[in-house]
């Protein structure tokens, strides 16, 4: 049987002052009065909820139920197959994705890798689901996950549909060892037969393998605003506010290789866990002004319409994306997501 712990944080973290600062500036002049709501859940993680991915290849039975007698909902209603995303006329979707999240901080214990046994559940931010509901990969298509280590969306996109081909690849090695093996604790082998995992600079993919996939993911790299808040001393915050500065750089370099890895007519998502502007509309902006024969292709009313049950949404401008901000009683995100469409 599951128990569950409320999210209480025994050692009290420290507030980096100078990220601090730095956010303050900068976020209250890009998101204005919401930056007040957002900066008092950064402070306070022992408000922050985190959902549960089920996994759709792991021993089910009871606990469904179980979470749904401790008060966990649905994200989105369950459908079983990808292309059913949603009834003609109707103004929300459903997916295979099966994400429950709690009605307080209530957190599942993380379940420990146990060889020929595979995990029930992924705890997760639960808005980082949405590039994966963007991204709509449907049964036999092939993608690409640019920056795939430790694995969530990977993971949520084999939740979702069947791709005939999903190459993870990582940059980093230990976190490529990292993914395999969150790969092997949720996916049984002869689905995983259909996942390649590489360790490869993901600027060079587009050029090695031009026009490749059906989709690609770019979960880039970024100033990961929930965890720099709490850099451990002055020092180590000077290093990532200056590594800040050179982060644009590497994301655009990543998004336009994803845009020449896939076909014509393919999607590609862009996201981030930041609520930086420069991270994020202006990466898409550069993109848009440099790469000719890529347009903008907006999310679905529907998706949007449907998290917005659950998630908040900021007012962005440029209007180039979206961006989900957390707010008391619904701490998801920050994450930004924007999709991309190569016409030829
Ligand atoms: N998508 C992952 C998930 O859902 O679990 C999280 C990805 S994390 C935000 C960004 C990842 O990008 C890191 O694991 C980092 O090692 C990787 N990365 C950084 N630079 C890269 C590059 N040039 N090519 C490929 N991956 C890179």
């Amino acid at each position: 049987r599951l128990s569950s712990k409320s999210g209480k944080c025994r050692t009290r973290r420290q507030v980096c002052q100078l990220i601090l600062d730095h956010f303050d500036s900068q976020y209250s002049q890009e998101l204005g009065d919401q930056w007040g709501s957002v900066r008092s859940v950064l402070l306070n993680p022992h408000c922050w909820q985190h959902g549960a991915l089920l996994n759709r290849f792991g021993d089910l039975a009871g606990v469904q139920s179980h979470l749904h007698s401790l008060g966990y909902h649905s994200l989105v209603p369950h459908s079983h197959s990808p292309a059913s995303r949603s009834e003609p006329g109707s103004s929300h979707i459903c997916s295979p994705l099966r994400c429950l999240l709690p009605e307080g901080v209530t957190r599942l214990p993380t379940q420990r890798h146990r060889a020929g046994w595979l995990k029930q559940y992924y705890l997760l931010n639960a808005a980082s689901l949405l590039p994966v509901l963007a991204l709509q990969v449907r049964d036999g298509e092939k993608v690409l996950d640019l920056c795939s280590a430790p694995g969530g969306k990977a993971l949520a996109v084999l939740q979702e549909a069947m791709p005939g081909l999903l190459r993870c690849n990582d940059v980093d090695e230990s976190r490529s060892k990292w993914l395999l093996k969150t790969l092997q604790s949720y996916i049984p082998p002869a689905v995983l037969s259909t996942v390649t995992v590489t360790n490869t600079d993901g600027r060079a993919i587009g050029s090695a393998e031009p026009q490749v996939y059906d989709k690609v993911l770019v979960d880039a790299p970024c100033s990961n605003d929930r965890s720099w808040l709490f850099t451990p001393g002055p020092q180590q915050g000077e290093l990532w506010l200056r590594a800040r500065t050179q982060l644009p750089h590497l994301q655009k370099d990543l998004l336009c290789s994803a845009l020449a890895a896939v076909r014509p007519g393919g999607m590609v998502v862009y996201s981030t866990c930041t609520l930086s502007r420069g991270e994020n509309q202006s990466v898409v902006e550069a993109v848009l002004t440099s790469c000719p024969g890529v347009e903008l292709l907006d999310l679905e009313e529907e998706l949007i319409g449907s998290l917005s049950q659950h998630f908040t949404f900021a007012r962005l401008q440029p209007p180039l994306g979206h961006l989900v901000v957390p707010e008391h009683g619904r701490t998801w995100g920050p994450m930004f997501v924007c999709r991309l469409r190569r016409l030829y």
